[in-house]
């Protein structure tokens, strides 16, 4: 199953690929996680990427398709993959169906979490990260059972950078201005679901399950 997941930040598209990742046994591939980790490791695509990230911008296509494509060769991505934050604009979603046509396995669908602003600033003012594994919380939906540490790892948990009221709103506009024309994109395919992402956790959940049914 070959998956991408579109919707702005916050929409839950990271914390729905980890659930999905684990029951359909396909890999969850997020740019913005590997971008971090390259930040982390102060390689020298993280320190490309690192002054775009701060400022909520996006990064340059060639630095994200380049790590597109070696993780897409990866073996673990013959069964399919879960696409999250990639493609983010229409050159980016040209160049991954070039990629993918390339090796007879396109897209198979696009699921647009749909989500309100209000939603998204909750969310996203609220989110923590662990530093170690990069769990997600929200510390009013979603806290962790000791506050500031990770459940899943003991490692310390913090804000992103670029979860600050401030670059959230920068964030939303290169959005709504570079990426929510992929909507039309996808549709103009045939290949568009629409999950409403304003609902819980496990509301949504269950409206992804019956979306990827009736492709899986
Ligand atoms: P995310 O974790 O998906 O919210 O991404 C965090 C940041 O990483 C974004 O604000 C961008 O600066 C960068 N980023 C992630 N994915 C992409 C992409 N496909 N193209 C360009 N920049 C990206």
């Amino acid at each position: 199953m070959r998956v991408v997941l579109l919707g702005p930040p916050g929409a839950g598209k990271g914390t729905h690929a980890v659930d999905l990742s684990k029951e359909y046994g396909i890999p969850h591939i997020s740019t913005g996680d590997m971008l971090r980790a390259a930040v982390k490791a102060q390689t020298e695509i993280g320190i490309k990427a690192k002054g775009f990230m701060d400022k909520g911008e996006l990064v340059p296509d060639a630095v994200v398709v380049s790590i597109i494509r070696e993780r897409l060769a990866g073996k673990d991505c013959k069964n399919g993959f879960l696409l999250d934050g990639f493609p983010r604009n229409n050159a980016q979603a040209k160049m991954l169906d070039e990629m993918l046509a390339g090796i007879g396995a396109p897209v198979q669908a696009v699921v647009y979490l749909e989500t309100s602003n209000a939603t998204i600033i909750r969310r996203l003012t609220n989110r923590r990260v662990c530093k170690s594994c990069g769990a997600t919380y929200n510390v009013l939906t979603m806290p962790p059972k000791k506050e500031g540490v990770c459940d899943l790892c003991g490692g310390a948990l913090y804000q992103r950078t670029d979860d600050l009221e401030s670059t959230i709103m920068n964030r939303l506009k290169v959005y709504a201005d570079q990426t929510a024309d992929l909507i039309d994109y996808y549709k103009k395919k045939g290949l568009l679901k629409v999950v409403n992402g304003d609902l819980d956790r496990s509301a949504a959940y269950k409206e992804f399950q019956k979306t990827l049914a009736s492709i899986s």
